[in-house]
């Protein structure tokens, strides 16, 4: 299935470079621009559903954005479609969350030929290590190249505060025109997102610290976990991707682990299948807060609903988190 879908995506992304390769040298086609009245807005493609409503948010009437990877979709296994070569091809800027996320995408912009800016959301955000393995006692960490980062940075609206100025910053130098416009609009949005950690706060202070016990679908939730001073227990899917498997030892230590800390409940994910969610919380004899109810750890919400926003989509999961663990 993967196999042939890739080569699809191989042939269209040939079929793009033609197209591209007919407009001769380019030099007089900027990208993203266009000669015909009225098409003043900048192109962007945002890769992930919260980058982009960050740049719906910075940008404004000011931009177009194309958002690849559609809400509560899995973005770690994600197989760019023909028509996201296309897109890209056609952008003046492509905005990525970074921190290796988007393993399609470098290939991706390689088959679209595209010549324009990459904003890479994560500069500045100081990363976490990957996994929450109790090994603080282990020797020196050798700190060797590639070493896997968690790439669930927006969780903590104070990194978020960093991606949107990352956005704005690419965004004013693709369109300098609407500097001012993007400027007031991160003024804006840098507002809400101190609000919603204010909120975010206060709303935990009211859960005594022995309570704040989290077990999450997959290890999405880190850097919540870190800014909200959450305990960790565990996660159904062991790794910051959703490709891992428990073992059964794995899982009967996670079963006992909910058992001995008194955790309350098991959080299932939009964009995850809560079946194994399912089987441990009634091994633990705990109840899986799914449906509704489920948390945005990859995602947010369709477009058009509350939680269609990162805003809302945040505000949701820390209710539900709260409701459930205040119990
Ligand atoms: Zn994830």
């Amino acid at each position: 299935m993967k196999y042939t879908q890739r080569m699809f995506v191989a042939a269209a992304a040939a079929a793009a470079l033609v197209l591209l390769g007919g407009c001769g040298s380019g030099d007089d086609d900027a990208p993203g621009g266009s000669s015909a009245p009225g098409a003043t807005r900048l192109a962007v493609v945002a890769t992930t559903p919260e980058v982009a409503d960050f740049v719906r948010a910075v940008g404004g009437d000011d931009v177009t954005v194309t958002q690849i990877i559609k809400p509560n979709v899995d973005p770690h296994d994600y197989e760019p479609t023909p028509a996201d070569i296309q897109a890209i091809g056609k952008a003046a800027v492509v905005v990525k969350n970074g921190v290796g996320l988007e393993e399609w995408l470098d290939q991706t912009i390689e088959s679209a030929g595209f010549k324009g800016t990459v904003v890479d959301s994560s500069q500045g955000v100081t990363l976490r290590e990957g996994g929450h393995e109790e090994d603080e006692g282990h020797e020196e960490e050798s700190a060797h190249e590639g070493e896997e980062h968690d790439p669930h940075i927006w969780h903590n609206p104070l990194n978020a505060k960093t991606m949107v100025a990352n956005i704005e910053k690419g965004l004013a130098t693709a369109d300098p025109a609407h500097a001012a416009a993007f400027a007031d609009n991160l003024k804006t949005y840098t507002a809400e997102l101190d609000k919603l950690d204010a909120d975010n706060e206060a709303a935990f202070a009211r859960i005594p610290a022995d309570q704040r016990k989290l077990v999450t679908n997959h290890d999405a939730f880190g850097y919540y976990v870190d800014r909200y001073r959450l305990e960790f227990v565990g996660s159904v899917i062991p790794s910051l991707d959703t490709s891992a498997e428990l073992s059964a030892k794995q899982l009967n230590d996670l079963v006992a682990k909910i058992k001995a800390t008194g955790t309350k409940a098991i959080f299932a994910e939009t964009s995850l299948p809560p079946k194994s969610a399912e089987a441990i919380a009634k091994q633990a004899g705990v109840k899986v807060i799914g449906g509704e109810d489920a948390l945005y750890g990859d995602s947010i919400g369709p477009e058009g609903t509350p939680e269609g926003t990162y805003l809302g989509a945040e505000r949701h999961n820390t209710q539900v988190i709260v409701t459930a663990l205040g119990g």
